[in-house]
Protein backbone atom coordinates (compact mmCIF):
# COMPACT_ATOMS: atom_id res chain seq x y z
CA UNK A 1 0.00 0.00 0.00
CA UNK A 2 1.41 3.50 -0.95
CA UNK A 3 1.71 6.07 2.06
CA UNK A 4 -2.20 7.53 2.48
CA UNK A 5 -1.51 9.55 5.54
CA UNK A 6 0.29 12.77 6.01
CA UNK A 7 1.22 13.78 9.39
CA UNK A 8 3.31 17.00 9.19
CA UNK A 9 1.70 19.83 7.12
CA UNK A 10 1.12 23.31 8.23
CA UNK A 11 -1.83 26.08 7.20
CA UNK A 12 -2.56 29.53 7.64
CA UNK A 13 -2.75 29.73 11.65
CA UNK A 14 1.59 28.95 10.99
CA UNK A 15 3.26 32.46 10.63
CA UNK A 16 5.47 30.69 7.84
CA UNK A 17 2.06 29.50 5.91
CA UNK A 18 -0.87 31.24 3.57
CA UNK A 19 -2.89 28.11 2.95
CA UNK A 20 -6.16 27.98 4.44
CA UNK A 21 -6.89 24.52 6.57
CA UNK A 22 -9.51 24.14 4.11
CA UNK A 23 -7.54 24.18 0.89
CA UNK A 24 -4.61 21.87 2.66
CA UNK A 25 -7.70 19.08 3.73
CA UNK A 26 -9.65 19.14 -0.01
CA UNK A 27 -6.21 18.94 -2.19
CA UNK A 28 -5.28 15.82 0.57
CA UNK A 29 -8.45 14.52 -0.29
CA UNK A 30 -7.95 14.68 -4.25
CA UNK A 31 -4.88 13.00 -3.66
CA UNK A 32 -6.81 10.23 -2.58
CA UNK A 33 -5.42 10.19 1.01
CA UNK A 34 -6.67 8.31 3.81
CA UNK A 35 -5.64 11.17 6.70
CA UNK A 36 -3.74 14.41 7.31
CA UNK A 37 -2.48 15.72 10.67
CA UNK A 38 -2.42 19.49 10.82
CA UNK A 39 0.52 20.45 12.91
CA UNK A 40 0.93 24.41 13.25
CA UNK A 41 4.20 25.91 14.56
CA UNK A 42 4.13 26.31 18.67
CA UNK A 43 7.61 27.95 18.87
CA UNK A 44 6.76 29.58 22.07
CA UNK A 45 9.40 32.46 22.86
CA UNK A 46 10.15 32.39 19.19
CA UNK A 47 13.19 35.23 18.93
CA UNK A 48 11.73 38.54 18.45
CA UNK A 49 14.53 40.12 16.44
CA UNK A 50 12.96 38.40 13.45
CA UNK A 51 8.96 39.73 13.52
CA UNK A 52 9.38 42.37 15.72
CA UNK A 53 5.70 43.27 14.72
CA UNK A 54 4.30 39.78 15.97
CA UNK A 55 4.57 38.88 19.54
CA UNK A 56 2.80 35.52 18.79
CA UNK A 57 4.92 34.93 15.48
CA UNK A 58 4.75 31.02 15.34
CA UNK A 59 2.78 30.55 17.88
CA UNK A 60 -0.63 29.86 16.75
CA UNK A 61 -3.63 29.65 19.03
CA UNK A 62 -4.44 25.97 19.89
CA UNK A 63 -8.06 26.98 20.39
CA UNK A 64 -8.54 28.69 17.29
CA UNK A 65 -6.65 26.05 15.46
CA UNK A 66 -8.87 23.32 17.25
CA UNK A 67 -11.97 25.08 16.32
CA UNK A 68 -11.12 25.17 12.75
CA UNK A 69 -10.12 21.22 12.88
CA UNK A 70 -13.61 20.45 14.13
CA UNK A 71 -15.74 22.58 11.59
CA UNK A 72 -13.80 21.01 8.96
CA UNK A 73 -14.33 17.80 10.46
CA UNK A 74 -17.92 18.37 10.32
CA UNK A 75 -17.71 19.28 7.04
CA UNK A 76 -16.41 16.55 5.81
CA UNK A 77 -18.61 14.26 7.99
CA UNK A 78 -21.81 16.23 6.50
CA UNK A 79 -20.42 15.51 2.59
CA UNK A 80 -19.74 11.39 3.43
CA UNK A 81 -15.93 12.45 2.22
CA UNK A 82 -13.83 9.50 3.59
CA UNK A 83 -10.70 11.68 5.36
CA UNK A 84 -9.51 11.66 8.51
CA UNK A 85 -8.18 14.95 9.94
CA UNK A 86 -5.95 14.96 12.88
CA UNK A 87 -5.57 17.65 15.19
CA UNK A 88 -1.74 18.00 16.13
CA UNK A 89 1.27 20.48 17.04
CA UNK A 90 4.86 21.12 15.95
CA UNK A 91 6.46 22.04 19.49
CA UNK A 92 9.50 24.25 19.24
CA UNK A 93 11.67 22.78 21.44
CA UNK A 94 13.89 25.16 24.01
CA UNK A 95 14.76 24.27 27.42
CA UNK A 96 12.09 26.42 29.47
CA UNK A 97 9.15 25.68 27.54
CA UNK A 98 8.41 21.96 28.92
CA UNK A 99 6.39 22.55 31.37
CA UNK A 100 3.76 25.19 29.08
CA UNK A 101 3.50 22.60 26.22
CA UNK A 102 2.84 19.80 29.03
CA UNK A 103 -0.21 22.31 29.93
CA UNK A 104 -1.45 22.83 26.58
CA UNK A 105 -1.17 18.75 25.73
CA UNK A 106 -3.65 18.41 29.09
CA UNK A 107 -5.71 21.65 28.03
CA UNK A 108 -6.82 20.16 24.16
CA UNK A 109 -7.71 17.46 23.11
CA UNK A 110 -4.65 16.88 20.55
CA UNK A 111 -4.47 13.71 18.28
CA UNK A 112 -1.04 14.14 17.46
CA UNK A 113 2.87 16.12 19.00
CA UNK A 114 5.66 16.83 17.40
CA UNK A 115 8.56 17.75 19.07
CA UNK A 116 10.96 19.97 16.80
CA UNK A 117 14.37 21.88 16.87
CA UNK A 118 14.62 25.10 15.30
CA UNK A 119 16.37 27.10 17.32
CA UNK A 120 20.04 26.97 18.17
CA UNK A 121 21.37 29.80 20.83
CA UNK A 122 18.08 31.86 20.96
CA UNK A 123 18.66 32.11 16.85
CA UNK A 124 17.08 30.56 13.83
CA UNK A 125 19.20 28.87 11.31
CA UNK A 126 17.08 29.22 8.92
CA UNK A 127 18.99 32.48 8.62
CA UNK A 128 22.03 32.54 7.46
CA UNK A 129 23.05 35.52 10.18
CA UNK A 130 23.06 32.59 12.71
CA UNK A 131 26.29 30.77 11.05
CA UNK A 132 28.34 33.91 11.04
CA UNK A 133 31.36 33.60 13.12
CA UNK A 134 30.82 30.11 13.66
CA UNK A 135 32.19 26.98 12.58
CA UNK A 136 29.45 24.96 11.19
CA UNK A 137 30.34 21.68 12.33
CA UNK A 138 30.95 23.24 15.58
CA UNK A 139 27.48 24.51 15.59
CA UNK A 140 25.94 21.61 14.28
CA UNK A 141 27.27 19.55 17.35
CA UNK A 142 25.92 22.55 19.38
CA UNK A 143 22.86 21.93 17.33
CA UNK A 144 22.21 18.16 18.28
CA UNK A 145 23.51 18.02 22.13
CA UNK A 146 20.65 21.19 22.30
CA UNK A 147 18.40 19.03 20.54
CA UNK A 148 18.37 16.02 22.95
CA UNK A 149 18.93 17.99 26.12
CA UNK A 150 15.18 19.52 25.53
CA UNK A 151 14.13 16.61 24.68
CA UNK A 152 14.74 15.05 27.72
CA UNK A 153 12.37 17.65 29.44
CA UNK A 154 9.58 17.19 27.21
CA UNK A 155 6.96 15.25 28.79
CA UNK A 156 4.42 15.28 25.99
CA UNK A 157 5.80 14.61 22.52
CA UNK A 158 4.90 11.47 19.82
CA UNK A 159 7.72 11.99 17.47
CA UNK A 160 11.45 13.82 16.84
CA UNK A 161 10.80 15.87 13.70
CA UNK A 162 13.06 16.75 11.02
CA UNK A 163 16.07 15.56 13.31
CA UNK A 164 19.15 16.79 10.95
CA UNK A 165 17.08 20.21 9.83
CA UNK A 166 19.80 22.42 10.74
CA UNK A 167 21.93 20.90 7.68
CA UNK A 168 19.06 22.43 5.41
CA UNK A 169 20.73 26.03 6.01
CA UNK A 170 24.30 25.55 5.91
CA UNK A 171 25.65 28.22 4.24
CA UNK A 172 27.38 27.56 0.27
CA UNK A 173 26.98 23.94 1.18
CA UNK A 174 26.55 23.87 -2.67
CA UNK A 175 25.28 19.98 -4.05
CA UNK A 176 27.35 18.21 -1.34
CA UNK A 177 25.01 16.87 1.68
CA UNK A 178 26.43 17.10 5.17
CA UNK A 179 26.85 13.72 6.17
CA UNK A 180 26.18 13.90 10.24
CA UNK A 181 26.44 10.15 10.86
CA UNK A 182 29.69 10.76 9.55
CA UNK A 183 30.99 13.70 11.64
CA UNK A 184 28.10 13.42 14.84
CA UNK A 185 28.14 9.67 15.36
CA UNK A 186 28.19 9.64 18.80
CA UNK A 187 25.48 12.61 19.78
CA UNK A 188 23.34 11.02 16.65
CA UNK A 189 23.03 7.35 18.80
CA UNK A 190 22.44 9.28 21.89
CA UNK A 191 19.71 10.99 20.46
CA UNK A 192 18.21 7.55 18.22
CA UNK A 193 18.53 5.74 21.89
CA UNK A 194 16.42 7.84 23.47
CA UNK A 195 14.06 8.15 20.82
CA UNK A 196 13.78 3.80 21.28
CA UNK A 197 13.69 3.93 25.03
CA UNK A 198 11.03 6.42 25.28
CA UNK A 199 8.73 3.86 22.83
CA UNK A 200 7.85 7.13 20.76
CA UNK A 201 8.86 7.63 16.46
CA UNK A 202 11.27 9.19 14.52
CA UNK A 203 9.98 11.22 11.80
CA UNK A 204 10.61 11.05 7.82
CA UNK A 205 10.33 14.26 7.10
CA UNK A 206 9.86 14.53 3.37
CA UNK A 207 10.45 18.20 3.14
CA UNK A 208 14.50 17.07 2.34
CA UNK A 209 13.80 16.03 -1.02
CA UNK A 210 12.30 19.37 -1.60
CA UNK A 211 15.32 21.16 -0.20
CA UNK A 212 17.08 19.36 -3.02
CA UNK A 213 19.36 16.89 -0.83
CA UNK A 214 17.30 13.73 -2.61
CA UNK A 215 16.84 12.45 0.80
CA UNK A 216 14.26 12.62 3.46
CA UNK A 217 15.17 14.36 7.17
CA UNK A 218 17.06 12.77 8.55
CA UNK A 219 19.19 11.42 6.11
CA UNK A 220 19.29 7.69 5.09
CA UNK A 221 22.28 7.39 6.91
CA UNK A 222 20.62 8.38 10.50
CA UNK A 223 17.38 5.85 9.41
CA UNK A 224 19.91 2.92 8.73
CA UNK A 225 21.47 3.45 11.91
CA UNK A 226 18.01 4.14 13.78
CA UNK A 227 16.97 0.36 12.20
CA UNK A 228 20.27 -0.84 13.36
CA UNK A 229 19.44 0.23 17.05
CA UNK A 230 16.60 -1.43 17.03
CA UNK A 231 13.89 1.37 16.03
CA UNK A 232 10.81 0.58 14.27
CA UNK A 233 8.45 3.17 15.09
CA UNK A 234 8.40 5.94 12.24
CA UNK A 235 5.86 8.61 11.33
CA UNK A 236 5.69 10.81 7.72
CA UNK A 237 5.31 13.99 6.74
CA UNK A 238 5.67 16.53 3.97
CA UNK A 239 5.73 19.05 6.02
CA UNK A 240 3.96 20.91 3.30
CA UNK A 241 3.36 24.87 4.11
CA UNK A 242 1.71 24.87 0.71
CA UNK A 243 -1.37 22.09 -1.08
CA UNK A 244 1.54 21.32 -4.02
CA UNK A 245 4.07 19.69 -1.36
CA UNK A 246 1.21 17.45 0.42
CA UNK A 247 2.86 14.19 0.68
CA UNK A 248 5.43 15.29 -1.85
CA UNK A 249 7.57 12.24 -2.52
CA UNK A 250 6.36 10.12 -0.71
CA UNK A 251 6.82 7.36 -3.20
CA UNK A 252 10.60 7.69 -3.24
CA UNK A 253 10.67 7.66 0.41
CA UNK A 254 8.45 5.04 0.74
CA UNK A 255 11.09 3.04 -1.54
CA UNK A 256 13.90 4.05 0.50
CA UNK A 257 12.52 3.06 3.50
CA UNK A 258 11.64 -0.59 2.46
CA UNK A 259 15.73 -0.25 1.14
CA UNK A 260 16.66 0.12 5.09
CA UNK A 261 14.15 -2.62 5.91
CA UNK A 262 11.08 -1.03 7.64
CA UNK A 263 7.99 -2.65 6.93
CA UNK A 264 5.18 0.27 8.06
CA UNK A 265 5.26 3.48 9.91
CA UNK A 266 2.73 4.94 12.73
CA UNK A 267 -0.08 7.25 12.87
CA UNK A 268 -1.64 9.35 16.03
CA UNK A 269 -5.47 9.19 17.17
CA UNK A 270 -5.99 11.17 20.18
CA UNK A 271 -2.63 10.46 20.78
CA UNK A 272 -2.34 7.04 20.63
CA UNK A 273 -0.20 5.55 18.08
CA UNK A 274 -1.80 3.02 15.54
CA UNK A 275 0.99 0.69 12.96
CA UNK A 276 0.49 0.60 9.34
CA UNK A 277 2.15 -1.80 7.08
CA UNK A 278 3.38 -0.55 3.74
ZN1 LIG B 1 9.78 22.03 11.89
ZN1 LIG C 1 6.70 21.79 10.31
Amino acid sequence: MPILYDMHMHSSFSTDSDAPMQIMAQTAHHLGLSGICLTDHMDLDYPRQYHPSDPNAFAADPEQVYQEVLRLRADYEERNLPLWIGFGLEFGMQAHLSDRFREIAERYPLDFIIASQHLLDSQDPYYPDAWENQKPEEMIDRYYRELLSNLKKMREWDTLAHLDYIIRYIPGQGDSVYDSMARHSEIIDEILRYVISCGKCLEVNTAGYKYGFLQPHPALAILRRYYALGGRLLTIGADAHRPEHIAFAFDRTEAALRSVGFTGYCIFEGRRMREIPF
